[in-house]
């Protein structure tokens, strides 16, 4: 398999962009999208500044994101390019994961068009591309993701049925969150339930309702995750009857720390899984699968379809590595699984890693020769 291309691909998507968006490219390359390397769950994209939702085990506050919003400042063409001159970011079908949706809620009145603008735009790359929600959309909101990212992987949020006002004061009922998970469906595209994160006393009570329903609308795939806290939504939590005590041991007002909660993410995933549903451990496992790839890069996978892992060899990676600028030996080892490097030449080594995991979706380790 041909890698080289995506580097080639880079070179000439930056030449393009930076032609159309003239003075302005300078100041795109100083933004945070242009510099950061990707998250385990891919390159996220922040499409808003803020979110009013306050959701009650909402991390974003602690992290100094305001409660109201507002649209993030690149527009569609401005984020492509920042993403395109990333150092980490490879262009392409198969390529880097982008994650939307993380720190601000996407399609918010203040948010849905930028959010529409930038899928737009990364559709035209192909890369892998995942987006998460807890609001319903209207059918012109449907019809423009499905027409701009028909591989798009949708997460929709539902962590609670019953008292779900109690935790997430702001948005729609689950019910209807379904529903148009179901409308997203019938347009083609690939929706998770996302519960996460599974709030003890609240998700485990409703698991298996929720679950009803998402397959009723024709949901296949479930993602989910455990509660991380700080002390803010420690006591928040409290105040609505959850009491965490005997799941945390020390509490920070900034680090989110992550409670006990394997237990409970054991009996909802096996509860999933006898409903036929695919389970996945980590958001990125149904990205891989709504685009149509396998994975087998961490002790998650394997996730998508194992038959579509890249088939790469020693010398694609060799020559790869070569054009980031690293002299390396290549070999393959736990069945194909896992790819050791080992570099005699070359600096930035996060970045060999990245480039490789991507790319390859194998486990990457990578080693200095004479360190
Ligand atoms: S194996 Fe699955 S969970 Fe691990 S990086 Fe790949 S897609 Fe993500």
């Amino acid at each position: 398999m041909d890698l080289v291309k995506y580097v080639e691909r880079k070179r000439k998507l930056a030449e393009r962009l930076e032609q159309e968006l003239g003075s302005r490219a300078s100041q795109v390359r100083s933004d945070h999208h242009a510099r950061r390397p990707p998250r385990p769950c891919g390159m996220t994209v922040h499409t808003g500044i803020g979110c009013p939702m306050a959701c009650v085990y909402c991390y974003i506050y602690d992290m100094g994101f305001p409660a109201k919003v507002k649209p993030y400042p690149l527009t569609g063409k401005e984020m492509l390019y920042a993403l395109v001159v990333n150092p980490y970011f490879a262009p392409g079908p198969g390529g880097t994961m982008i994650a939307m949706g993380a720190v601000s809620e996407p399609f918010l009145p203040e948010t849905r068009d930028r959010t529409l603008e930038y899928l737009r735009e990364f559709g035209t790359i192909k890369n892998p591309v995942q987006i998460s929600t807890k609001l319903t959309l209207d059918d012109d909101t449907i019809f423009k993701i499905a027409e701009h990212v028909p591989h798009i992987s949708f997460l929709m949020t539902i962590v609670a049925l019953r008292d779900y006002r109690k935790l997430e004061p702001k948005a729609p009922p689950p019910e209807e969150r379904i529903e148009t998970c179901r409308r997203l469906i019938n347009v083609g595209i690939h929706v998770s339930a996302f519960i996460r994160p599974i709030i003890p006393g609240f998700t485990d009570r409703d698991a298996e309702d929720i679950l009803n329903l998402c397959k009723s609308a024709g949901i296949r795939t479930v993602v989910l995750g455990t509660l991380r806290v700080t002390k803010r939504i420690f006591e928040n939590l409290k105040r609505v009857g959850v009491d965490l005590s005997d799941r945390v041991r020390k509490l920070s007002a900034t680090e989110q720390v992550p409670i006990r909660g394997s237990d409970l993410k054991e009996s909802i995933a096996k509860l999933a899984e006898k409903l036929g549903f695919r389970v996945y451990e980590a958001a990125c496992g149904a990205n891989i699968e709504a685009a149509g790839l396998g994975c087998v890069a961490c002790e998650w996978g394997p996730c998508g379809d194992v038959n579509k892992i890249p088939d790469v060899s020693e010398r694609d990676i060799v020559e790869l590595s070569k054009e980031l600028g690293f002299d390396v030996s290549v070999k393959f080892r736990n069945k194909d699984r896992e790819i050791v490097v080992e570099v005699r030449r070359g600096r930035d080594t996060k970045l060999l890693q990245v480039w490789l995991k991507e790319l390859t979706r194998r486990r990457v380790i990578v080693k200095m020769l004479g360190r």
